[in-house]
């Protein structure tokens, strides 16, 4: 009984410093031991993306209102 479950759960999210090589948690920006920059796992949406992601979402709204209004029409 060498392993603990509890452990293994949170490795995922440590990764190893690349300054110190502390672990710290892999959606970190800065390392709390060292104050070094990391690079975090998932890069965090700029509003350029959300803007993008904004006009997709309401096309597809649209799109399946306007599929729901025809197939009210053609029935
Ligand atoms: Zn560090």
């Amino acid at each position: 009984m060498d392993k603990k479950p509890y452990k293994s759960k949170f490795d995922k999210y440590i990764v190893s410093c690349p300054h110190c090589h502390q672990d710290v948690l892999d959606h970190m920006m800065e390392c709390p031991y060292c104050g070094g920059k990391l690079e975090p796992m998932y890069q965090p949406i700029d509003s350029d993306k959300i803007r993008k992601t904004r006009w997709f979402l309401t096309v597809i709204l649209i799109v399946v209102a306007f599929l729901i209004m025809a197939s009210k029409f053609l029935h």
